[in-house]
């Protein structure tokens, strides 16, 4: 990869990027190219930043992936409407309901509500599962499922919902249109918007490894983040899914993810930060990896067995035969082995005052690593 004659030497952009430098071009591009032999100090500094700031919690999002259907075409997606070997399925209200309570009985604090871009879920139909899971339980409700309109996203923040992600995918616009054939960037980037005023706890995120995305991409998409007011970022590599026009893709690495990983830990101290299921399905200790390169949440599966190797957005996506418990005892042992801590409350976002309150410097702590 090629550097810009403006852009900063390897030093220089990570002292820039210490010194809390707004994000730009000539210091995010060295970082995110930086060599295997500089990459281990981008890591350290990173997880020194996130351990100052954020502390050693790791919060836990009880993901329950509730309908495979879609009715978009993204091209590197394996749910695109158009894929016709995927068997496809839809979890009723009170499934999704039950699932959310065996997630709080888990210990789980946040549940993460992901689908395709599935029409059946209405607004009042959303609304309702929404009320339901807020009655009945004390957890931070996300919602992941794509585009809506601006009433609807509000519908939604209004029955219960706290968080909402909508990744970005890309910020360049010739690379957005070629990904997505039946969608419009500046729409999403409306969505995204929409959902920062309706004062929802705002998510988005990028893929590593589209085809033809640069390294100036990527920190153009870490500039537009950070404009928009991003909260929570999640990233992971991009993998080829068999059954998707992208097939023949490359796909991205663990190595260019982690390199972005760290770069958004030093331009957001305090954002929450995945460590995502796609890096662990590309390296056993890809989460890992995240989480000592800047990340401080995992997104733990909860959806029914049943239901788990449908749920195929890249293939050989990792834990689609483990149940929900096995699931959380495995994530807890994980954290264990790199010295990492369950946190124990719902982990909102941070802002303004809530900052001071954090953790600053604290001593690692050794709290018994079991769901609370
Ligand atoms: N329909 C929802 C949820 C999408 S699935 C929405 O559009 O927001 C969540 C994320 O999985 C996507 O935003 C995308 O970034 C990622 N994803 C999809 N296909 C992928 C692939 N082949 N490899 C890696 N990540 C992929």
């Amino acid at each position: 990869m090629t550097l810009n004659q403006a852009d900063l030497s390897f030093e220089d952009a990570l002292a820039s990027a210490l010194a809390g430098t707004p994000p730009e071009e000539r210091w995010l591009v060295p970082l995110l190219c930086s060599s295997d032999e500089d990459a281990p100090r981008l890591y350290r500094e990173a997880d020194r930043v996130r351990q100052q700031r954020v502390g050693d919690d790791v919060h836990l999002r009880a993901l329950i992936e509730f309908s495979n259907y879609c009715k978009r075409n993204c091209s590197y997606c394996g749910l695109r409407h158009d894929n016709r070997r995927v068997d496809r399925y839809r979890m009723s209200i009170e499934d999704i309901e039950r699932t959310a309570l065996e997630a709080e009985e888990l210990g789980y604090r946040t549940v993460v509500l992901q689908s395709g871009e599935d029409p059946w879920y209405t607004r009042d139909r959303m609304s309702e599962i929404i009320r339901r899971i807020r009655a009945r339980t004390h957890m931070a409700i996300t919602l992941s499922v794509g585009e809506r309109d601006y009433d609807t996203y509000r519908a939604w923040r209004e029955a219960g919902a706290d968080r909402c992600l909508v990744r970005i995918e890309t910020t360049d616009p010739a690379l957005f249109r070629a990904l997505h054939p039946d969608d419009d960037l500046e729409e999403r980037k409306r969505c995204i918007v929409w959902l920062r005023d309706l004062g929802y706890q705002l998510g988005s995120g990028v893929m590593v490894g589209l085809p033809g995305q640069t390294p100036q991409m990527l920190a153009r998409d870490v500039i537009w983040l950070h404009e928009v007011g991003a909260e929570m970022i999640g990233v992971g590599p991009f993998i080829p899914h068999p059954d998707t026009p992208l097939r023949q893709a490359r796909g991205g690495t663990v190595e260019q993810t982690l390199r972005l990983v760290s770069v958004l830990r030093l331009a957001f101290p305090w954002a929450h930060l995945p460590a995502t299921t796609a890096m662990g399905t590309l390296d056993p200790n890809g989460r890992e990896k995240a989480l000592q390169a800047g990340a401080n949440v995992m997104m733990p599966n909860i959806t029914p067995v049943s239901h788990r190797a449908s749920y195929q957005i890249y293939p050989d996506k990792i834990c689609t035969t483990d149940d929900a418990k096995t699931c959380a005892s495995c994530v807890s042992g994980r954290l264990a082995s790199i010295g990492r801590t369950i946190a124990t409350d719902p982990g909102h976002v941070l802002r303004g005052a809530d900052r001071q309150r954090a953790p600053v410097c604290d001593p690692p702590r050794r709290r018994l690593v079991v769901l609370p």
